[in-house]
């Protein structure tokens, strides 16, 4: 028995939450658990560098797999060599010459038995290697083929041997793969260390059961290893990268099996801890629904019941609302906080920005203070004395709901009597992080419920599996009256026939946004980009008012031209980015989006949900560069052709195709070692049936495969 923390993976040091497991600590296997610097070779220096790459035992290191492999089993006759190729060649030095163009440089030609040549070139080289290559001398390169300016193929800097009769060569045997590293350690010396570690692949744990392995056509683990760490050269590379190699399959199986164990584990931990109980007549909830001008939707209202029914529970409630932009998700989460401040508990609702703060600080308040309650406002950018105010607000119980972004969290910040935390359009928060605010948020042994609200599509066996820590429900309904956007896509050559337009529909009483985007690595540039915009258009349009925000402004700044928009006084609202989430101005309905196939197509949807809010017919302009990608161009299309959420993120995945490394906009805190949640979806399904039989009957199974795959104790020791 050991004492390890619960998924090592969700606990930081900060949490202290240990729960001693029962793992069955293998007997028959202990070398690969063993140290890495019990390696030959492995000193304080190395170990560091392999610590970088979260490698701490042995095992770690077969887990730790190439993402290229280069092709030294054949010698390729220069007769067949292509521009781009890596191969590896050999052949006679026919002569070696000092150049002295630009910079100083070694040129040597190589010539084949084929009888062709090809040039190598050195611009850093010693005079005992420009020796070295006197003519005649056999050389074995490798390195990729270039087509050189005037002089035919070449190589820059190839890797190369010396070969005499003394010394022939042998050729390796399998692909040489190619790992990911990290500044300091050589590949050569990684590569190395991982073949040291293959000799002890025979006993390797295979962890599923042989017949789970047989049922889910699953090759044995060990097979998969040495498959991607020394493939036969009969395996395409292509193939071998692509998840479609069963060697791939099997370790995505297991570690989409592995997270999902751990989150299994994590909500079976959290049934077991004590939530706020909360008690309550509705008599708010009632009073707030008086007082809106419409109904809810039924998707709302079921939505609602289900999180009331959660938080009678006796655990905390952890619950993950998906809504399309635009289905009423903040009224939803203004139901559930009422039930916890009836139940004369506090509230904390925490959204991604400072705008989306302030604008739900207006809802709230409009809900709330008819109804006696208070709410507060933490934001990074709030002056100290307005800061303390704040704080002291919440120490003392006295806001009943507190609105705000990341700063909520700080150190200062201790609710007085937490019972429900709301994360808005942020789902992405990993599963450690809503772990460590419910411990903060915890109170005589009792943990605040939690609900995580987001627009992003998640079909429901991906939200099964990857958030399997969380319930999960769906606002699968639009409040009524809404019509579809229109989204027109056309060229910025035409920019000023819409200038024109959004001043006609301006004029009648419309408003609209225009967004500037700008590559989005700067954010000085893109703000820079949206005030040229202003001036440009401002000259364009004299008869209306223009504003402009972006998120270089100051709080004050921001808050007063949303107000003037929310208001109706500015009629046409230049942007960057910043709008992206949660903005709600019903009577917004135009946009105009510059550079948009510079755009993911899931922000292009966020975004251009900023309009059609309310009951008008609206549309969004998609404005681009010529020329367009196909990739860009079919981005665009879709959007043309579909307002759905879903339906878009069917074609995002469509377009980019399997194999396709995601950004982290769409895995964010899930980071996966090689599986990848949206491209291996169709195995979630088996997944999910696979782990039940783990659970129900191989439960041994179940930790080792968490260590491997989960950043595991070991991370935890050197965090
Ligand atoms: P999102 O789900 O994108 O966060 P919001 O909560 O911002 O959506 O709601 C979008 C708009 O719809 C708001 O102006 C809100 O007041 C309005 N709304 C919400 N629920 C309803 C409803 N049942 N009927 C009509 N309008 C609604
Ligand atoms: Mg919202």
């Amino acid at each position: 028995m050991a004492l390890i923390p619960y998924g090592g993976w969700f606990c930081s040091r900060s949490l202290k939450i240990y729960i001693t497991i029962n793992i069955a600590m293998s007997e028959t296997d202990p070398i690969l658990l063993h140290n890495i610097d019990t390696l030959k070779g492995v000193g304080v220096k190395v170990s560091a560098y392999l610590a970088k790459l979260g490698l701490y035992k042995l095992q770690d290191l077969l887990f730790h797999l190439p993402f290229r492999y280069q092709d030294r089993t054949q010698i390729y006759p220069l007769s067949r060599v292509r521009q781009g190729q890596e191969v590896l060649i050999e052949g006679r030095v026919v002569q070696t010459k000092i150049l002295q163009k630009n910079r100083r440089m070694l040129v040597c030609q190589l010539t084949d038995v084929s009888n062709h040549s090809i040039t190598l070139r050195f611009f850093h080289f010693s005079s005992t290697q420009v020796l070295s290559f006197s003519v005649g001398t056999r050389l074995r390169c490798f390195g990729e083929i270039r087509q050189g300016y005037q002089s035919g193929l070449e190589i820059i800097h190839p890797e190369y041997d010396i070969i005499t009769d003394e010394t022939p060569l042998a050729l390796t045997n399998s692909l040489t793969p190619t790992y990911p590293t990290t500044k300091g350690l050589a590949q050569q010396k990684l590569r190395g260390l991982i073949t040291e570690a293959l000799v002890h692949l025979s006993t390797v744990d295979d962890a599923f059961p042989e017949t789970l392995r047989q049922q889910y056509q699953l090759v044995t683990l060990s097979e998969a290893l040495l498959t991607l760490h020394q493939p036969n050269p009969k395996h395409s590379v292509a193939q071998l990268l692509s998840t479609k190699h069963p060697a791939q399959q099997r370790l995505v199986f297991e570690e989409l099996i592995a997270h999902h164990l751990s989150l299994r584990k994590f909500r079976e931990y959290t049934r077991q801890i004590k939530g706020v109980q909360l008690q309550t007549n509705d008599t708010f909830y009632h009073q707030l629904l008086d007082a809106l001008p419409f109904t809810l939707t039924n998707a709302q209202q079921r939505v609602i019941a289900e999180l009331k029914d959660d938080m009678l529970q006796s655990y905390p409630m952890s619950r993950l609302v998906q809504g399309d932009v635009g289905s009423g998700k903040t009224l939803v989460a203004a139901a559930a906080a009422l039930t916890a401040i009836e139940s004369g508990y506090q509230v904390a609702l925490m959204v991604p920005t400072e705008i989306l703060a302030e604008q739900h600080l207006k809802s709230f308040s409009q809900w709330f203070e008819p109804l006696g309650l208070r709410v507060g406002m933490l934001s990074g950018r709030q002056k100290a004395a307005e800061r303390r105010d704040q704080i002291e607000n919440i120490v003392l119980g006295l806001s009943h709901i507190v609105i705000g972004t990341h700063a909520l969290f700080q150190e200062a910040v201790k609710f007085k009597k937490l019972g429900l935390l709301i994360i808005d359009e942020q789902h992405r928060f990993g599963v450690h992080q809503r772990l460590a605010l419910r411990e903060k948020g915890s109170h005589a042994g009792r943990y605040p419920h939690q609900l995580v609200m987001t627009a992003t599509p998640i079909p429901r066996t991906l939200a099964m599996t990857a958030y399997a820590d969380m319930d999960y429900s769906v606002i699968d309904e639009l409040p009524p009256g809404r019509k579809p956007i229109k989204t027109v896509v056309i060229t910025n050559t035409r920019r000023h026939q819409i200038i024109q337009r959004i001043g006609a529909v301006c004029q009648k009483g419309a408003q609209a946004y225009w967004v500037c985007t700008l590559i989005e690595e700067s954010e000085v540039l893109q703000c820079q980009n949206a005030e040229e915009t202003l001036i440009l258009l401002k000259d364009s349009l004299p008869q209306l008012n223009i504003d402009l925000i972006h998120g270089r402004m100051n709080a004050l700044e921001k808050d007063s031209a949303m107000q003037a928009f929310i208001t109706g006084d500015t009629h046409l609202l230049v942007a960057t980015t910043v709008i992206e989430v949660g903005v709600d101005v019903p009577n917004a309905s135009l946009m105009v989006v510059e550079n948009a196939e510079r755009l993911g197509l899931a922000q292009l949807h966020q975004l251009r949900g900023r309009v059609g809010r309310g009951t008008a017919a609206s549309s969004c302009v998609l404005m681009y560069q010529s020329p367009l990608s196909y990739i860009a161009h079919k981005r665009l299309e879709a959007l043309r052709n579909s307002n759905d959420g879903f339906e878009i993120a069917r074609i995002d995945l469509e377009i980019r195709g399997p194999g396709e490394v995601f950004g982290t906009r769409q895995t964010g805190e899930l980071q996966f070692r090689i599986a990848d949640l949206l491209r291996d979806q169709p195995l979630l399904p088996s997944i999910q049936s696979a782990a039940e039989i783990i659970i129900e009957h191989y439960p041994e199974a179940i930790q080792p495969l968490i260590d491997r795959w989960i950043q595991s104790a070991e991370d935890y020791a050197h965090a």
